[in-house]
């Protein structure tokens, strides 16, 4: 149907781009390559989906790790995360709020997100197993081909996601239609993934599986502080702290291995010398005081690497009591890779922003093509910004052909 828009990828952008078509009975067609729609939403949050966050717009801008930032400011001032949530809402889906600014499904699964999505589309309008190979545009429009078929369409909407975890189906082919129509992109990289440490391999292997909540990260060179829980793991470090902090690591590491700094314990530091002068009264062992602030194999492993042989606290030097103190919120892990892009959360790259009009998510030099979602070169840290960029851009596009096809 010539007169119609051709929607690529049934992930969240590309279902909350259909919603605003269908709210204004716009004709489209949904080409998904899986056989199922939103692998990757289903996945998300644990499968409990962070839909979204509590932040407002200014301040979800400020969280943003990108110096194109404000691109986002038009779609999200359009529909945010208060947006969002009301979306849901109106289709029977209220979310809760943890850690003060996450939001979840008050049903605890990300089905059901899915499900709020699909409420109101019209299920002869997703073509499932249809792997889009290439877009071709055309004097009045475009064709959009996949093995078996060539659909002409006024509008594309290219929301295929980027490659990170491609086993959900996205593999970030967006990319290669940029390419053939001369669209810049910017290659992948990994945003959000835990990070390999040959230390922590090596020397920290007994530190599998122990987590600390609420430490503070900080990484050399970076002026910014982390907080959150964190994970020892075979590799390295993982949990969300090190999901949110990695976005910066990839840069980093071009030039070499870096350090991040631990806090192994989550008491403030400001209360840790009259909890040690109070434990040094007790005549407590070294061991025994440690385990005041942490686990006893993190407390084992400070004494290990700062090689002490003493038994007691009060037999330390003042020195030794400084080391202490730095090992307890300055404990440094050396950080020498990530995991390929394909293993990471979300990605950073894509379709190259000065490509798009940010009013539309339209490409500026080719009228009647959108991209939106993670296919652009749009990502957040942890906590709901990525899905809610994914909403918001969808939605962005959807309104902004709603207005073409009802004007023109
Ligand atoms: C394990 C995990 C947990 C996450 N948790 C969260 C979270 O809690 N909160 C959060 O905000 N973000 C989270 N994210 C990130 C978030 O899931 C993504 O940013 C978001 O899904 C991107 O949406 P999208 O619609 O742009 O792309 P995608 O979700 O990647 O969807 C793209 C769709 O396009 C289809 N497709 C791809 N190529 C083609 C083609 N050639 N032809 C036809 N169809 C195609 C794919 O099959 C897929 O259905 C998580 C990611 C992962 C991997």
């Amino acid at each position: 149907m010539r007169d119609s828009v051709i929607i690529v990828g049934g992930g969240p952008a590309g279902l909350m781009a259909a919603n605003v078509l269908e709210k204004h009975h716009i004709p489209y067609l949904i080409l998904e390559k899986n056989d199922q729609l939103a692998k990757k939403l289903l996945l998300t949050g644990g499968k409990r989906c962070n839909v979204t966050n509590e932040r407002s717009v200014a301040g979800f801008i400020e969280d943003l790790n990108m110096p194109h930032r404000k691109f986002l400011y038009h779609a999200l001032t359009s529909f945010g995360p208060k947006e969002i949530k009301q979306f849901l809402k109106d289709r029977g889906l209220n979310l809760l709020l943890e850690e003060g600014y996450k939001y979840f499904p008050e049903t605890h699964k990300s089905l059901s997100v899915l499900e709020a999505l699909l409420k109101d589309l019209d299920q002869n309008k997703i073509m499932y197993q249809s792997s889009v190979k290439a877009i071709k545009k055309l004097n009045d429009g475009y064709v959009v081909m996949t093995k078996n078929q060539d659909y002409h369409a006024s509008y594309v909407i290219v929301a295929t996601g980027s490659n990170a975890y491609p086993t959900t189906g996205s593999s970030g082919d967006g990319i290669v239609f940029a390419n053939h129509l001369g669209i810049k992109t910017i290659p992948f990289s990994p945003a959000e993934t835990y990070l390999l440490s040959s230390q922590v391999k090596q020397k920290f292997k007994h530190l599998q599986g122990v987590s600390i909540q609420g430490t503070t990260l900080k990484m050399d060179g970076i002026k910014q502080l982390f907080h959150g829980d964190l994970l020892f793991t075979h590799q390295g470090l993982s949990g969300p702290v090190v999901l949110h902090a990695s976005e910066h690591v990839y840069p980093l590491l071009e030039k070499g291995s870096i350090h991040v700094r631990i806090s192994l314990t989550s008491i403030p530091i400001q209360d840790y010398d009259q909890s040690i002068a109070n434990l040094l009264d007790e005549n407590k062992t070294i061991v025994q005081s440690l385990e005041s602030f942490t686990s006893k194999r993190l407390a084992s492993t400070i004494i290990e690497h700062l090689h002490l042989k003493k038994n007691y606290l009060k037999e330390l030097s003042k020195k030794e009591l400084i080391d202490l103190k730095n090992m307890m919120y300055a404990f440094p892990i050396e950080i020498d890779s990530m995991p390929s892009i394909e293993h990471a959360f979300v990605n950073k790259g894509g379709i190259a922003i000065e490509e798009l009009d940010q009013s539309s998510m339209e490409v500026k030099s080719s009228s009647g093509l959108y991209f939106i979602g993670e296919i652009t070169d749009l990502q957040g840290p942890i906590g709901g910004y990525n899905l809610t960029i994914a909403f918001s851009t969808g939605h962005l596009a959807g309104e902004s052909i709603a207005k073409k096809y009802n004007t023109g």
